[in-house]
């Protein structure tokens, strides 16, 4: 038996995989989007499984508060502030080399995600926002590309593989003309995304580490049924998980595309990825600050919600026309100005990847 025989026996042992399904994943790309903790648990599982190519999308460096879940980082990582998307190419390299490990520190945004994802065979989603995920989805609808969504906060996750419909139905996973086999869009599931406030985040309510890599797990189960060809044996249904009250649910959601009139899969309308959704950033020159407005608006903020969770992490100001927060995060200082539309201005920095990743912590969306 060969080295690379041997270290994938145990997966070609399973039924419909064989050295034919692992030559496939060794011939394939998945795009990892984000790599939190999410994204760490599917990149060591995909890079151990043998999938050839794998690119990590992310913006953040890693931090202290990071190690309790996200599992490619350590010590070291924190101690010289090494961007995620590096430190996990350098330790997936060490787990599995004859991977290739493409590390991209960038923000995902309508602007470049047709750069990052050329050539992908899917997107794994490690995203901690649902603007960034509907920009995914429209990108892999309107380009015929599995995306395997997943979500985790407290001790709750969801999870499910979109085989996107496509304008022939000649996808691999199109069992026949009618599309069966493809599967609801994440619009089709949820048209819109919940305005900002209303979500927990992970920095808000704590999340559970376990309950973020059974997430994982289950999106990396998907992913190597796609990439190998088992698309019959694709789960086609939304997974719904909460480790602490012990609930585990399966909700049928086959039916979203049908009866829906999605703007996305349905009416082949791509509002994030053509920028007409979503949030623009305006770097405030001189400001040492930057603007986010919402573009899908009114969003109707909740301030005194938002308020009440802000006060655990610094001294917060509210009236009816704003609310004023002085946040610390790691090793930098942030000044957030929130109005009831959604807009939002991050002082203490001038880089707009810096003050997205501000909101999405703090306010989350
Ligand atoms: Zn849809």
């Amino acid at each position: 038996m060969s080295d690379a025989q041997s270290r994938y026996h145990r997966q070609a042992l399973l039924p419909g995989f064989g050295e034919e399904g692992q030559r496939r994943l060794g011939a394939s790309t998945a795009l990892i989007l984000g790599c939190g903790a999410l994204g760490s648990m599917s990149a060591e599982l995909l890079a151990r499984a043998g999938v050839g190519h794998l690119v990590i999308v992310d913006r953040d460096f890693v931090e202290i508060t990071n190690l309790q879940r996200q599992v490619l980082f350590d010590e070291r990582d924190v101690e010289n502030a090494i961007p995620k998307a590096e430190a996990a190419r350098s330790r997936l390299a060490r787990i599995n080399s004859t991977v290739r490990v493409t590390a991209i520190i960038d923000d995902l945004n309508h602007g470049n995600i047709a750069r990052h994802a050329s050539g992908a065979d899917i997107f794994v989603d490690g995203l901690d926002n649902f603007e960034t995920r509907y920009l995914a989805n429209d990108y892999a609808v309107k380009h015929g590309i599995p995306y395997m969504y997943g979500g985790a906060v407290g001790t709750v996750g969801a999870a499910f593989a979109i085989l996107p419909h496509t304008p022939d139905g000649d996808a691999p996973w199109e069992r026949d003309a009618a599309g069966s086999g493809a599967t609801p869009c994440l619009r089709c599931l949820f048209e819109e995304a919940p305005p900002p406030g209303t979500t927990p985040t992970c920095d808000t309510v704590g999340v559970l580490a376990s309950a973020v890599t059974t997430v994982a797990s289950f999106q990396v189960a998907e992913t190597l049924k796609v990439l190998s060809g088992n698309f019959d044996r694709i789960c086609p249904t939304l997974l719904n998980i909460d480790l602490w009250t012990n609930t585990v649910m399966q909700l049928k959601v086959a039916g979203a595309y049908d009866r829906g009139d999605c703007p996305c899969c349905k009416q082949g309308r791509f509002d994030y990825l053509d920028g007409t959704l979503g949030s623009g950033a305006t770097t405030l020159c001189g400001r040492d600050a930057v603007q986010l407005t919402h573009r899908q608006d009114p969003v109707g903020l909740d301030l005194d919600r938002v308020a009440a969770r802000l006060r655990e992490h610094g001294n917060v100001t509210a009236s009816q026309y704003m609310l004023r927060a002085s946040i610390a995060d790691g090793g930098s200082a942030f000044t957030l100005s929130l109005f009831p539309d959604g807009r939002a201005i991050i002082h203490g920095t001038d880089e707009p990847n810096v003050a997205r990743g501000v909101y999405a912590k703090y306010v989350g969306i």
